[in-house]
């Protein structure tokens, strides 16, 4: 049995979470705030971490940045539906994917298996992905779409195979920047929403309506996971 181990400092929210994840068949510890959650964690090594960001005292983000010094345990953020900057530094603190306020217990539980999922399967990233018509083999550095092979630039497929490795994963484009330069800097953000369009007009039977490189609306981008576009 997988442990989930809630840190949301809101008592009714945190019954609600820990209901939902064990009517779903986790063992869930849940604690309400961060010096506590860090003790649980190191205590209990869970399988993965739902955190709330809005945590009074040491904030979510600070809670994601001490366990990342320690270990690359899955962590999945809570955040309010308007509150889009909190996503982004979310994920650039390390955590693995967000579920927005308020959610059903539906998507929370498809959220927590998803990366749960994905976290097993990045152990051995396979070196040849194909998703659809679309091929890119890792180690040829070779991309096709169906039997036609596609040229892309160094830093086109450095783009796609970062993202193609963690189907499903949403990467902001600080992430996408960091994998292709190796140091980042925020006013060249927007340049990858250029090599990101070039590349669907590569790969991508319809850019406008694209299939395997998907838009995260205030976030960044994503390639389409085994659960679909
Ligand atoms: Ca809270």
């Amino acid at each position: 049995m997988k442990t989930i181990l809630v840190v949301e400092d809101e008592p009714r929210m945190r019954q609600l979470l820990q209901a939902y994840l064990e009517q779903a068949g986790f063992r869930v510890i849940a604690v309400g705030d961060g010096p506590t959650a860090l003790q649980a964690f190191r205590r209990e090594r869970p399988d993965l971490i739902v955190l709330d960001l809005m945590l009074p005292g040491m904030d979510g983000f600070d809670v994601c940045r001490a366990i990342r010094r320690e270990s690359g345990v899955p962590i999945i953020i809570l955040t309010a539906r308007v509150e889009e900057e909190d996503r982004v530094v979310g994920l650039e603190v390390g955590a693995d994917d967000y579920v927005t306020k308020p959610f059903s217990p539906r998507e929370l539980v498809a959220r927590v298996r998803a990366v749960l999922r994905r976290a097993q399967g990045e152990v051995t990233p396979p070196p040849v992905i194909r998703v659809g018509d679309l091929t890119v083999d890792l180690e040829r550095r070779e991309v096709r779409v169906g039997d036609r092979l596609v040229h892309l630039t160094p830093t086109e497929f450095a783009l796609l195979a970062t993202m193609a490795r963690h189907p499903g994963r949403v990467f902001t484009r600080l992430q996408l920047l960091e994998q292709i330069q190796g140091v980042a800097y925020e006013g060249y953000e927007r340049a990858i929403d250029a090599h990101i369009k070039n590349l669907r007009q590569k790969i991508e039977a319809d850019p406008k309506n694209p299939q395997y490189i998907l838009t995260v609306y205030g976030v960044g981008y994503k390639f389409r996971g085994e659960e679909g576009p």
